[in-house]
């Protein structure tokens, strides 16, 4: 069912954070060069053979790195940050904008045609279309929009779902929802040098 239509006091009340399972506590983004060359692409499948590790390559072309793992400060149970409130969660989180996140865009939502991700499957697949000179270097390589079906119908883990239950909570840096609840401790969102693309 889709989530009702707020006006702008319900919006401003509402948790941007409150329905989503946080992709933003649970991984690193480390942005990466564009590859241009043979030895770059194989670097990228080096990469991808250690576990819970992608590419992800966004419309704009920024390319990065992404190890899935959850933050040490990440309460997994409940998606909540153990250290939000408190001087100690990093300014990288607690300064970062939640609305129209780019994480939950990119990771959470179905069928995001923002990113393609390739983990070690995906990248067998894909990296079969670049052409390389016999210098080494790559002269042709697949477009955005040819990567998306490329990828298209290979399933990739993680794949998070939104929080059932969850939408309509409250903002908890509002004075009131802070008095409240297990929201408290929700994150506020982060990211290191934290993306939005
Ligand atoms: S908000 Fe930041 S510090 Fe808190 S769990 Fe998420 S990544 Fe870690
Ligand atoms: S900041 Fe994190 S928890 Fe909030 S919407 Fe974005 S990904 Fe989800």
């Amino acid at each position: 069912m889709a989530a009702p239509d707020l006006n702008f006091v319900e919006f401003s009340q509402r948790n941007p954070c409150a329905d989503c399972p946080a992709p933003c506590c649970q991984l690193q983004l480390i942005p990466h060069r564009r590859p241009t060359t043979f030895m770059d692409t194989d670097f990228l499948h080096y990469m991808l053979l250690f576990p819970h590790t992608e590419v992800v390559v966004t419309l704009t072309d920024n390319w990065s790195i992404v190890k899935w793992e959850d933050c040490r400060a990440f309460e997994a149970s409940k998606h909540m940050c153990k250290l939000h409130n408190t001087p100690a969660k990093p300014r990288t989180c607690s300064t970062y904008n939640p609305y129209n996140c780019w994480y939950k865009r990119s990771f959470v939502l179905n069928d995001s045609r923002e990113v393609y991700r390739l983990d070690l499957e995906r990248f067998e697949v894909w990296v079969n279309e670049i052409q390389f000179a016999e210098d080494g270097k790559s002269i042709s390589m697949p477009n955005f929009e040819r990567s998306l079906d490329i990828v298209k119908g290979m399933p990739i883990a993680p794949h998070i779902g939104l929080l059932s239950g969850n939408a309509s909570a409250s903002d908890p840096r509002l004075p009131a929802a802070n008095q409240q609840s297990e929201n408290n401790n929700r994150r506020q969102m982060p990211i290191g040098g934290k993306e939005s693309f």
